[in-house]
């Protein structure tokens, strides 16, 4: 086939390009700004599991995915000397009321059932909390913690380094860096880039984060709702010398998740209005007299960083994948939302896959890009 060519080197763009290198095609992702420019280049990297309970195909592909992400990340590892701060971790849960102690049960359940590999079995235990370890600090796990040994956490730029560095590894594929796509032409199998460039494609994958939204809906024939949106979050960086193999603490869109060298992330807002995408502001600065509340070990601990991006939400929640049903020359690979890191390697497989013709992994319904654009068509034009 003639160039496979990646729009976007995010998570997604990067994870499709080194399984693009893998199978041996000839390759190029174009990047606007530098790789891991977009909401990819983050501080949290957790790796956090759906529920165990009502079972669906979307919850057994993200089981999968995350069981399949250690081994990915070690080969990458090997192959590039890089480490990407992976560690199975864990995650707590605080149960601050007597009913959540009673859902937690009941996924304790859940989790055996569901929550088995063919070599593995991953555990929600509700217990009590630990006295003494402050994380989380007993006040705020009255009736207990829930427990899961599935969660993973990894540091987001240095698995983007890893990935970048593993593609420099692969004679036949190329980065290009400062590249912008200006619009998608797939029926005569080029892209214009904003310097006025044409570009060639045998193959393309839009992969460019929230920019794919606006690169999707002008290819539409036909009236479409948008295909998706941006949602703000801004995440810290602190400097608190925890335990790297603390869990996770999550409780109400607050996670708490400590990394290498003594560093402890800690996000995310969520806002689908916002004025400024890229500026922190009071909204971080509460999220972290919360997480001091939580994990007292925090508290007056030195803000290294503060940081905001845009994740991608497609209209209906989940990632849109594989071949636009009007296009064959082009895939799509976006809307990962909050969940991107511990499913791209998976679906960035299934794409690639999926070009070359080979036989791959199941692919839930509601993620194809088929099923996007035909709920989408039956919506119609969003309203100005
Ligand atoms: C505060 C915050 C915390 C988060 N925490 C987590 C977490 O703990 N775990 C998790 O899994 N997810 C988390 N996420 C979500 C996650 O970061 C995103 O879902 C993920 O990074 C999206 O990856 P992507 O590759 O689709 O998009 P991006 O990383 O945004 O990459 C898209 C790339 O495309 C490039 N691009 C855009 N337009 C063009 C164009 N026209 N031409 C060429 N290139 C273009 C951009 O420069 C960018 O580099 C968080 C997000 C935020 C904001």
């Amino acid at each position: 086939m003639s160039e496979l060519l990646i729009v976007g080197g995010g998570i997604m763009g990067l994870w499709a390009a080194v399984m693009a290198g893998r199978a041996g095609i000839q390759t190029c992702l174009v990047e606007r700004s530098s790789t891991g420019a977009g909401a990819s280049g983050g501080l949290l990297g957790a790796l956090m599991p759906h529920m165990p309970d009502r079972w669906n195909a979307k919850k057994q592909f993200q089981f999968d995915a995350l069981v399949a992400l250690e081994d990915e990340i070690a080969e990458l590892q090997r192959a590039t000397g890089l480490s990407a701060d992976y560690r199975r971790c864990g995650r707590i849960m605080p149960l601050g009321k007597a009913h959540l102690r009673e859902i937690a049960l009941g996924h304790e359940q859940d989790a055996a059932q569901h929550w088995v590999s063919s070599e593995r079995r991953f555990h929600w235990h509700v217990r009590d909390v630990d006295s003494g370890r402050d994380w989380p600090a007993a006040e705020a796990a009255s009736f207990g913690i829930a427990h899961d040994t599935l969660a993973a956490r990894v540091a987001p730029r240095r698995l983007v380094q890893a990935l970048k560095t593993a593609l420099a590894k692969f004679p036949h594929v190329r980065v290009e860096e400062g590249a912008e796509v200006a619009s998608l032409d797939p029926p005569r199998g080029r892209l214009l880039l904003a310097d006025g460039r044409a570009v060639s494609f045998g193959h393309c994958i839009l992969s460019a984060g929230v920019e794919s939204f606006g690169l999707i809906d002008r290819l539409a024939h036909s009236a479409q709702a948008p295909s998706g949106g941006a949602v703000k979050g801004q995440a810290a960086l602190l400097n608190a010398d925890i335990d790297p193999a603390s869990p996770i603490i999550f409780t109400d869109g607050l996670y708490i998740v400590a990394h290498e060298d003594g560093h402890v992330a800690i996000g995310s807002t969520s806002e689908n209005r916002f004025d400024e995408p890229y500026s922190t502001d009071d909204q971080l600065d509460a999220l972290i007299r919360r997480a001091e509340a939580l994990a007292p070990a925090l508290r007056g601990a030195q803000v290294l960083e503060r940081w905001a991006g845009l994740r991608p939400k497609a209209t209906g929640r989940e990632p849109i994948v594989g071949r636009h049903p009007d296009h064959g020359s082009l895939s799509v690979l976006t809307g990962g939302f909050k969940v991107s890191f511990g499913m791209a390697h998976a679906l960035a497989r299934f794409v690639i896959d999926d070009i070359i013709g080979r036989p791959t992994i199941e692919l839930p319904e509601s993620f194809a890009c088929a099923h996007h654009i035909a709920a989408l068509r039956q919506q119609g034009p969003h309203p100005a």
